[in-house]
């Protein structure tokens, strides 16, 4: 790919991760293997607070279908409430029906946040020991959910809260603690190559799992009971993860790592706003890592992208979620830097006068 990367995966890839991508493959029972691989997931807890992590080979939908297919088993059977308010929300949803999960639904137009007077209300209406289950960064939207905020509604009615964390793992602050089911990947903001689902856990004392009910690959309690990896597992990604989660070891570098990402996205929305292309998610529910916006009037996504690639970058706008609403989004993940997004907003700025009285440049008077 010689185009600068600004999507939301694959992502920018440092040189780095890229080292860790060329090491020679590893035997997934060999020792070296295994030390890896238990080091990623103890890495991953802690970089959480989640108190397990198992990884299964795929991209981070199966992580979902992992959540799912885990409530599905709880004994005995448990309701629940699943948020909407984008694209990933409304996954978790079809994913949630596929396996007869007993739910309620809650959706708020794109690019609103949860509102969490709404759902305390709705919370109030389930029994003890129910779940909730949301996407944290809906990343069609840019919208940061406010997960702390959902998590201390849950637990003061014994509710637990299960959440789709793919894009603002690595991107956002996350504290997994007080949550039973998250999924991740690793090619999002972490910064790896895809190929990794995560899931993250804490189990309650005396939680019973009907193990008869989960599929052999998605069986998340034979997952985390086991050292190394129940099947063939590529050592190629795991390598490029551990490399990724460096930038994660310590205190000091996830803030500085989570300080970059959000002076990046805040460089991108205000720069968009002086352009008059004003985000979709608010200023104060916007989060760091993916700006989704409208391309200019009269301008389809796929017309805006494909002028963004004659530019030299590579945004998104082509997945049929996006282009049916006119929407295009810009993700400042992975080794993205704020210089690569100033290149970009500049030759906007000369490629077109966003004056309402002037046409639009011609390479974006195309019919939509
Ligand atoms: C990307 C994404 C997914 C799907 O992940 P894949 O890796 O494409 O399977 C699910 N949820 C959210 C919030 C995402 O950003």
């Amino acid at each position: 790919m010689n185009e600068t990367c600004l999507l939301p995966g694959p992502v920018a890839i440092s040189a780095n991760v890229q080292r860790g991508l060329h090491a020679p493959p590893l035997y997934h029972r060999g020792a070296e293997f295994l030390t890896l691989f238990e080091n990623v997931r103890s890495r991953l807890a802690a970089l959480t607070g989640a108190r397990e992590v198992a990884l299964f080979t795929g991209s981070g939908t199966l992580a979902n279908e992992v959540v799912a297919t885990t409530l599905a088993a709880l004994a005995p059977p448990r309701r629940g409430l699943i948020l909407e308010n984008g694209e990933f929300g409304r996954r978790l949803i079809s994913q949630a029906e596929c396996y007869r999960l007993e739910f309620t639904t809650r959706c708020w137009p794109w690019g609103r946040p949860w509102d969490l007077v709404d759902v305390a209300h709705l919370l109030e209406g389930l029994p003890p020991g129910s779940w909730v289950w949301g996407v944290h960064h809906e990343t069609s939207t840019g919208v940061l959910n406010d997960l702390p905020g959902l998590v201390s509604l849950a637990r003061q009615r014994g509710i637990s809260v299960c959440v789709d964390a793919i894009s603002s793992l690595g991107g956002s602050p996350l504290d997994l603690r007080d949550v039973f089911l998250a999924s991740g990947t690793s090619g999002k903001a972490l910064g790896a190559a895809c190929g990794i689902a995560i899931v993250f856990v804490n189990r309650q004392p005396g939680e019973v799992w009907n193990r008869s009910r989960l599929p052999t690959y998605l069986d998340l309690a034979a997952a985390l009971d086991r050292e190394g990896p129940r099947f063939t597992f590529s050592s190629i990604p795991l390598t490029g993860l551990a490399a990724a989660l460096d930038d994660y070891s310590s205190a000091s570098r996830i803030r500085k790592r989570l300080d970059d990402y959000a002076e990046t996205g805040r460089f991108v929305r205000s720069e968009l706003h002086r352009l008059g292309l004003n985000p979709l998610a608010e200023v104060e529910h916007a989060a760091s890592t993916v700006t989704t916006f409208a391309p200019p009037a009269g301008c389809s996504s796929n017309a805006f992208v494909e002028h963004c690639r004659g530019l030299g970058f590579l945004i998104g706008g082509q997945s049929e979620y996006l282009a049916r609403r006119r929407l295009v989004q810009i993700a400042t993940m992975g080794a993205t830097m704020t210089a690569d997004c100033a290149r970009l907003l500049d030759k906007f700025k000369s490629d077109f006068t966003f004056a309402c009285d002037k046409e639009p440049h011609p390479a974006l008077r195309i019919a939509r």
